[in-house]
């Protein structure tokens, strides 16, 4: 992400090439079965692994070339050497890959490449659940089209309709949108969808969760036959897996695999702090070490974002907050300091759990453990963006150790006791 172009890229140990593969999309397997699998580590089975070692290879529109070479990025990621040729070629694609290896520009790559610019009609929808993730990704596929003639609508509640109407009657091409609002601007007659020919659903296994699941496959339901589906998660549980079969037609399959599904570069550390109420204290204790650094903290109630943000408040230390109750105006305001930097810490529910890419956040702070496996990997993976390192520490009460090692046994991870000097922890190179 990229604002006010303040951000450097580093180049990573994530990015591999691979000069002797081809990249023939003829090559791409065609599966005889339909059900994508799980594997026992809770990912998917790949069936394609070809590669385009680099942007040049990928004969993208030149215009779009620039602009990902505008934002920084040298070399496609592992993801996006495997996944943008098959998504551009119309193919179905489910891909999997770890927190902070783009996935984002993954998909946009491939909506700005495949969509026709002087079509002012709505050709890709792309879905998010969460309205901060949604404008994350407009923004970011506003920069990589500055050099093109595209216009990006995001499509979210909480702001006016009105804006929807006048954007998607003027044809926004690209739309990006949280599955309330999109379905209410399709039900309506507001947003035609028979140009649609990309549906992309970011963070899939949460779109395709309970909450979701009926709104989408509502406005999946709206979309045109040929609609071509493209799923994208850093994580697939096998309950959702078998979900994404009603979304896809012999799906291309890919799955950027790492030994562990734990991010590498974030060292994971815990503190007993025996009962519930010390959690605050500890956390105290820790506020000079975590202040030098930009710190997420993870409550699982917004009640108890709302108290801790209220303690800390009370005794002079400087935080900031956010939920889904405040209301939207203030919501953009929060993202927009903690985006800027002139707010270091936020607490937030998993409201925040997903897709958010800040990229000075070294630390990830779990003051209640996530009941949810999955949301554990994407909140500690709000840190440690496209390989750089991060920090993720758990606050656990003497009750959360079970807790703990459950999460450790599904990961096949170790959590560490903190060390007592953790002042080096954060020196980010
Ligand atoms: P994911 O969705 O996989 O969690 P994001 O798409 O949010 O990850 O990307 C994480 C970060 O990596 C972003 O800050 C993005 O700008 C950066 N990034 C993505 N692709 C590249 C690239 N090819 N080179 C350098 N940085 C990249
Ligand atoms: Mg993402």
């Amino acid at each position: 992400m990229v604002l006010g172009g303040e951000q450097s890229y580093v180049f990573s140990p994530l990015l591999e090439s691979f000069p002797f593969v081809s990249y023939r999309l003829s090559n791409i397997a065609m599966s005889t079965e339909e059900k994508p699998l799980t594997q026992a580590d809770g990912t998917i089975e790949a069936n394609y692994d070809e590669v385009a070692a680099t942007f040049d290879q990928m004969n993208l529109k030149p215009t779009i070339v620039r602009g990902i070479f505008g934002l920084g990025f040298e070399n496609p990621s592992a993801i996006q050497q495997r996944a943008i040729l098959p998504i551009v070629s119309g193919r179905d694609v489910l891909a999997q890959a770890q927190s902070g290896t783009g996935k984002t520009a993954t998909f946009s790559i491939s909506a700005l490449q495949r969509i026709d610019e002087n079509e002012k009609k709505t050709q890709a929808l792309i879905m998010a659940p969460t309205r901060e993730l949604a404008l994350q990704i407009q923004r970011v596929v506003v920069s990589l089209a500055l050099h093109m003639d595209v216009t990006v609508h995001a499509c979210i509640g909480g702001k006016s309709i009105e804006d929807d109407i006048k954007a998607l009657r003027d044809g926004a091409q690209i739309v990006v949108g949280t599955p309330g609002r999109v379905y209410d601007v399709i039900e309506r007659g507001i947003f035609k969808t028979k140009d649609v020919k990309m549906f992309i659903m970011d963070e899939a296994d949460e779109m395709l969760s309970q909450g979701f699941k009926e709104q989408i496959y509502k406005v999946y339901q709206y979309l045109p036959e040929t609609c071509q589906s493209v799923l994208l998660s850093a994580t697939m549980p096998a309950e959702v897996l078998d979900v994404t079969t009603k979304f896809m037609r012999d799906p291309v399959r890919i799955l950027v695999k790492k030994d562990e599904l734990t991010l590498e570069g974030i060292k994971q550390f815990f503190v007993n702090v025996d009962a519930d109420e010390y959690k605050l204290m500890v956390l105290i204790d820790l506020y000079d070490s975590i202040s030098v650094t930009q710190a997420v903290i993870f409550c699982n109630t917004r009640k108890r974002v709302e108290m801790l943000t209220e303690e800390l408040t009370s005794q002079d230390f400087t935080v900031s907050s956010i939920h889904s109750d405040m209301s939207q105006q203030d919501r953009d305001k929060i993202m927009a300091e903690f985006r800027t930097g002139s707010s270091r810490i936020l607490i937030c529910t998993d409201l925040l759990a997903r897709g958010i890419d800040v990229q000075q956040v070294s630390l990830v702070i779990n003051y209640d453990l996530p009941d949810n496996n999955e949301n554990y990997i994407h909140r500690i993976g709000r840190s440690g963006r496209f390989g750089r390192k991060g920090v993720a520490i758990n606050l656990l009460s003497s009750k959360d150790i079970v807790r703990m090692r459950e999460i450790e046994m599904f990961y096949n991870t170790q959590i560490q006791e903190l060390p007592a000097d953790i002042g080096d922890l954060f020196n980010n190179e």
